[in-house]
């Protein structure tokens, strides 16, 4: 199985370089690949499958374009919580949850719920995922929950201000138990912005990088090798 694995794009604007990218790597591997999966922080921000923004437009139809060559799936990350059925509708991706079994060996997260040493993130990412939290944002309106969005965004951007390095990485220990109850050799997650490829006792845990001077992808080719390559972003 041919698949292509991408994260954290924090897409925010359809005129941007890492857009454009994105659309660009989408439209020739959709055409190459048999899966694609796309594991959290798609978006910098979702706030609700209503959302009429340029951006939600844009991200429509390129997923819609991708899904009609390949099957696309979608995890929702910490900012992306908000994807829902209208989205899958709308792009004929298919949300997956967090985390997802590929297959006997391998495990897709996204990497958030691994950071269990930041327990004030943990604690937030719980009220985040809860459904009654989610049906009272999404029954306030659009210009609401845009502006609750942003009050969050400056938020978590002064908590990790303060936070040490080290706080925000996965806690080792943790990953190992979740890939044992899984019984898997093979991790990718994304979510730390630390990509790489790293040996571990159960086997190898791939991480995806955030698109911020570059973009990064794993590609799994037909024997089911795994690589890890960065791309340049367009213009
Ligand atoms: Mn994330």
């Amino acid at each position: 199985m041919t698949r292509l694995f991408l994260s954290d794009l924090h897409l925010a604007d359809p005129d941007s370089s890492v857009f454009r990218t994105f659309a660009t790597l989408l439209a020739e591997h959709s055409t190459r690949v048999e899966e694609i999966y796309l594991l959290g922080d798609l978006c910098e921000v979702w706030v609700g499958d209503d959302d009429d923004g340029p951006l939600a437009q844009a991200l429509i139809e390129v997923l819609a374009q991708a899904a009609r060559q390949a099957r696309v799936f979608v995890m929702r990350g910490n900012r992306d919580f908000l994807f829902g059925e209208r989205f899958e509708a709308e792009t004929g991706a298919c949300l997956i949850a967090d985390p997802h079994l590929l297959d006997a060996d391998t495990l897709l997260a996204h990497g958030d719920a691994f950071c269990i040493d930041d327990e004030q993130y943990q604690s937030v990412r719980k009220m985040l995922r809860s459904p009654a939290w989610q049906q009272d944002v999404l029954a306030r309106s659009l210009a609401e929950r845009r502006a609750l969005a942003e009050s969050m965004r400056q938020q978590s951007a002064a908590t990790n201000a303060n936070k040490a390095e080290n706080i925000m990485d996965v806690s080792l220990p943790e990953v190992a138990r979740v890939v044992a109850e899984h019984g898997c050799r093979r991790l990718i997650h994304g979510h730390t912005h630390r990509p790489g490829i790293h040996p571990a006792p159960w086997g190898r845990r791939y991480v995806l990088g955030a698109w911020e001077r570059c973009g990064w992808a794993i590609d799994e080719d037909d024997a089911g090798s795994l690589s890890l390559r960065c791309l340049p972003l367009q213009g």
